[in-house]
């Protein structure tokens, strides 16, 4: 059944309190004289444009006086129970891509066996693919307690279709309260599918988490705004709560070869499966020489460089150094660089040990893609921008004259 919603014209009095309401300009009132079912005789009627309706309830709430709109949402595939008290467990979702689990995995478990032994709970891996079942003893090394397996050659690549439904089916079966994701391209978008069919909230790139022991509420801090305030979501009323989180957030825990855990297997029913997509070929990205999130060294250069040309400059200096290059947003902007390079909110989040941040002023929207990082050396004209300020090393002068020094003093070490 489809999402329905329906005016009572026997009950809409006109007052316009859904019209108020409705944040997507979907309802109007129009002229439409009749006797409603307490006898009086209205002239106003509420519509809703059904185009614009994202059945949302705002306006079945603003109406409860009247109960004059009647909303009918589609029913889930998938078994559902809210009831938070049916649901325990921390669950991360151990992603993999030809066999390779993805680093954010092991951040992951990292913290969230630190979360599940805060509430006393088990901590489970699920991982999803095809030939991966000898991954499953390292997800144990570094924290998990229970690895939930579909090995499945229709699991080879990872597709939304055939990955929701399966992870959706085993959260409304197991019920654990809390269930992560790392926010990579694969996360952001498999979250969301799963976090829709067992209709749950989802909170998306996470840089904080910690729960609430008396609640069982898991809070998910997150930049809000354009990264001016940092929010902290709940879920409070909806199991379980999903959230995903940015690689390099979290320090991830040394593997323990001694440590032991349960394996479930878990079948792939073929006919149950909907794919409507199909999986044509993988084409690796090869512009990116070093991988920016995994660079223990990245040289990044900002809107002080002036030129385009001035990447080569910084590219010198990270080949000197051993590392990869990361720009501000607002070089990116400026066509000087490909935004794969970006560090920042709406860029990749870093954490090297040595971030060099050249002519970059150091805006929070910057500052919360590359702040844990290790050690930050400045270098800009201006001594009072906030990277100087909160830099390890603040390099007070002209990039064009700073740099070409150090390339100089590191060569000739
Ligand atoms: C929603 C949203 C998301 C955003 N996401 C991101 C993001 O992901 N990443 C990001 O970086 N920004 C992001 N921004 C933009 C951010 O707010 C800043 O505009 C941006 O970071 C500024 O870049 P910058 O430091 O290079 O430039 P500026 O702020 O202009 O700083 C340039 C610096 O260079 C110094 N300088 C100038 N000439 C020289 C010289 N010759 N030698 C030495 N120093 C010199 C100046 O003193 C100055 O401090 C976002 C903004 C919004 C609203």
């Amino acid at each position: 059944m489809a999402n329905e919603i329906r005016v009572i014209k026997e009950k809409c009095t006109g007052c316009i309190l859904c019209f108020r309401e409705c944040m997507f300009g979907a309802i109007s009132i129009i002229d439409e004289e009749r006797q409603i079912s307490d006898g009086r005789r209205i002239k106003k009627l509420a519509r809703i444009d059904l185009d614009k309706c994202t059945f949302c309830g705002a306006c079945v709430a603003a109406c409860k006086k009247f109960a004059a709109i009647e909303l009918k949402k589609e029913e889930s595939a998938v078994h559902l129970d809210i009831d938070p008290s049916h649901y325990r467990g921390i669950w991360i979702y151990a992603e993999q891509r030809h066999g390779e689990i993805s680093p954010v995995v092991y951040e992951l478990i990292s913290e969230a066996r630190r979360l599940a032994d805060k509430l006393g709970v088990k901590l489970s891996a699920v991982l999803m693919g095809d030939k991966i079942e000898s991954k499953a003893k390292d997800l144990i090394y570094y924290g998990a307690d229970k690895v939930y397996i579909f090995d499945d050659p229709v699991l080879a690549e990872f597709q939304d279709d055939p990955y929701s439904e399966l992870l959706a089916k085993l959260i409304a079966e197991e019920k654990p309260e809390i269930v992560l994701m790392g926010a990579t391209n694969i996360g952001r978008s498999f979250a969301s599918r799963v976090a829709a069919k067992i209709r749950t909230g989802l909170t998306a790139d996470c840089t904080a988490l910690d729960v609430d022991v008396s609640t069982r509420n898991l809070l998910q801090t997150r930049p809000a705004f354009g990264g001016n305030i940092m929010a902290t979501i709940l879920t409070p009323s909806h199991r379980p709560q999903m959230a995903t989180v940015r690689h390099k957030v979290f320090k991830p825990a040394a593997p323990e070869p001694s440590r032991k855990g349960e394996v479930v297997r878990k079948n792939v029913n073929h006919s149950e499966l909907v794919v409507r997509t199909k999986f044509l070929k993988f084409v690796k990205d090869a512009s990116a020489k070093v991988n920016l999130a995994d660079a223990d060294i990245i040289v990044s250069g900002g809107r002080g460089l002036g030129k385009p040309e001035g990447f080569k400059l910084l590219e010198e200096l990270a080949e000197a150094l051993g590392g990869a290059v990361g720009s501000s947003r607002a070089a990116v902007d400026a066509g000087w660089i490909a935004y794969s390079h970006q560090v920042g909110q709406t860029g990749r989040t870093v954490s090297p040990k040595i971030y060099v941040a050249c002519g970059i002023s150091g805006q929070i929207q910057h500052l919360v893609g590359m702040n844990s990082s290790d050690i930050i050396i400045a270098i800009n004209k201006d001594a009072s921008s906030p990277m100087m300020k909160m830099a390890s090393f603040a390099l007070e002068g002209d990039i064009y004259e700073i740099v070409p020094a150090l390339i100089k003093a590191i060569k000739e070490r």
